[in-house]
């Protein structure tokens, strides 16, 4: 039977390693039937994602700075030759001073960095939309990557979380200048994965532990779970959707209080807690 993205090519954004959420959606729109262009930046990276690509059959697999216009310029230029036009852009990229996403914001946060962050976790977004949508196919699907705390304040997540509510607001106003052309924009705002970007936040697994007690399906999410949401909105089958920010988060933006007694169910972990509670007071 033929995938659903079968016949269908675009661009991928984020592939560090393959705990990375850019390679879980590459592997999947891949099994779908789609072809994807990967970037990686610098050599360190190129070891990691080249034989990756390689496994997918990726006809561009190629070093793209989202800071170095030029190598921006060689990236579409080579994807334009390949694939000629695109149905998807998929950006997954996001940087901060890892000094900067611990303690308090106030007292943390430089200027430098400030612009740095705003540069690559939020920019870049609109730049890449802009340089996909001139070689895009009507009905195409534009898509990034978001968290909560842009919405709401989660510690140490600090200028991050101000990029993200920047990023978030980005998906708005690209959806609808992009709109007229029938080009979707999105957001999934996914609930917290060990990655490589992820293990720069301070108290991270705490963060993660937080999350499974207070997720409705009382879980912490996979790779898979952002994977399949990803082919979802990047596929046909969001037809309708533009300027969404979609939570694939196991239901946490959405409890206001956690229910005790799912929590009394994970005893061990609610002990850890206390402990950690108790060391904090
Ligand atoms: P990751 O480290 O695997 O991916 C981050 C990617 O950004 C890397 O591939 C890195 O090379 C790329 N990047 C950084 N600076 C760049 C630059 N100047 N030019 C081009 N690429 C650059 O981590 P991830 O968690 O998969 O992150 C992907 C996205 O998902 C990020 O926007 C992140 O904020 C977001 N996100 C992550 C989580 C999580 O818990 N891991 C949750 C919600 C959202």
């Amino acid at each position: 039977m033929a995938g659903i993205m079968e016949g269908k090519k675009g661009i991928i954004f984020g592939v560090a390693n393959d705990h990375s959420m850019a390679w879980g959606i590459a592997k999947i729109l891949h099994e779908q039937g789609a072809e994807v262009a990967l970037n990686y930046m610098g050599d360190v990276m190129e070891k990691r994602v080249r034989p990756l690509g390689e496994s997918i059959n990726a006809p561009v697999i190629m070093p793209a700075n989202v800071q170095d216009d030029a190598s921006l310029d060689a990236f579409f230029a080579e994807v334009e030759k390949k694939f000629g036009k695109i149905d998807f852009l998929l950006h997954a990229v996001a940087f901060s001073n890892k000094e900067e996403l611990s303690g308090l914001y106030v007292e943390k946060t430089t200027r430098e960095n400030f612009k740095n962050t705003m540069d690559i976790s939020v920019y870049s977004f609109c730049d890449l939309c802009r340089r996909a949508s001139k070689i895009m196919n009507e009905g195409g699907s534009c898509l990034t990557l978001t968290y909560l705390g842009g919405e709401y304040y989660i510690p140490n997540y600090n200028v991050m979380g101000v990029a993200k509510a920047a990023l978030d607001a980005s998906v708005r106003y690209l959806a609808s200048d992009l709109g007229n052309k029938g080009i979707r924009v999105n957001a999934i705002s996914a609930g917290p994965i060990k990655t490589l970007a992820a293990s720069g936040i301070d108290d991270f697994t705490l963060m993660q532990k937080w999350n499974c007690y207070n997720t409705f399906l009382g879980r912490n999410m996979s790779l898979e779970d952002v994977s399949k949401t990803g082919l979802y909105m990047l596929s046909d089958l969001s037809s309708g959707v533009t300027g969404e920010v979609l939570h694939c988060d196991c239901g946490y933006h959405a409890q206001g209080m956690v229910n005790i007694d799912h929590i009394r169910e994970s005893g061990e972990l609610l002990i850890q807690f206390e402990d950690r509670l108790d060391k904090k007071d």
